[in-house]
């Protein structure tokens, strides 16, 4: 098996190099270097402000003006964020032809701004740079929720047919979006290196795809500050920091 081979001779550029069909899988972890912080992390917004609750969303008006009020709090904070060198560093092997799409845990666009296709890239918890109604689907721009939210005394807009309007996010309590988790389990499936970045692979389901993708004959590359639980079973593992580590597979 590649994966065999490519074992003793663990190195991030010949595994790279030797790969078809590499899927990347990121956490929080890559997007720190742009400024965005790790909400679950000890100081992060989440220790500080409790996370809304999908249930508490859909029932009460005031929980929806405090959720967009932190939005655009946020907004103000790290909207605009600018992809890193691992973020640069996974579209140059997209656009090599090398990453048949990518799995994200982070909701904030920025694979997509550096040039992944949308179609490519499966959101797992979705993604925080537009809205939509919960009830028709509808998309909003976040520019225009804004002016509706300002112009309103601070009140969360309703869609025309009565639905209520939320970042594409999947929150907390909020059911994981299907299509997402399919789409994921078949890229983790059907590659030959799995590179997971900047995720504590805590978190179901995000712990399932590593092993998934190892169990089928994949090479497991872990680039994580911290130890992750999968630490044992990778073919690699570097605790370094994210864009020293992807920084040398940009090209321009
Ligand atoms: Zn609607």
């Amino acid at each position: 098996m590649l994966a065999a081979d490519f074992a003793d001779r663990a190195d991030l550029r010949s595994l790279i190099e030797g790969a078809t069909r590499i899927v990347p899988f990121t956490g929080a972890g890559i997007s720190t270097e742009c400024g965005i912080p790790d909400f679950r992390s000890p100081g992060g917004i989440w220790t500080k402000n409790q996370p809304i609750q999908f249930d508490d969303f859909l029932n009460s008006q005031e929980m929806r003006d405090e959720s967009w009020r932190r939005r655009f709090a946020m907004e103000d904070q790290f909207g605009g964020a600018k992809p890193g060198r691992g973020h640069r560093a996974l579209a140059s092997l997209y656009r090599a032809g090398k990453v048949p799409g990518l799995i994200t845990q982070n909701i904030d666009n920025l694979h997509q701004a550096s040039g992944v296709a949308g179609k490519d890239v499966v959101e797992l918890h979705g993604n925080t740079t537009y809205a939509t109604c919960l009830s028709c689907a509808r998309r909003y721009e976040l520019a225009w929720v804004r002016q509706q939210f300002e112009g309103s005394g601070r009140r969360a807009p309703d869609c025309d047919c009565g639905g209520y309007i939320k970042t594409a996010t999947v929150s907390f309590g909020q059911s994981m979006p299907v299509e997402a988790m399919q789409r994921a389990e078949e890229l983790a499936r059907d590659c030959d290196l799995f590179l997971a970045i900047g995720s504590s692979l805590v978190v179901w389901p995000a712990a399932g795809f590593p092993l998934m993708a190892k169990r089928n004959g994949a090479a497991l590359v872990i680039i994580n500050r911290e130890p992750t639980e999968f630490d044992d079973i990778a073919d690699l593992v570097l605790h370094n920091d994210i864009g020293d580590a992807l920084a040398p597979f940009i090209v321009h």
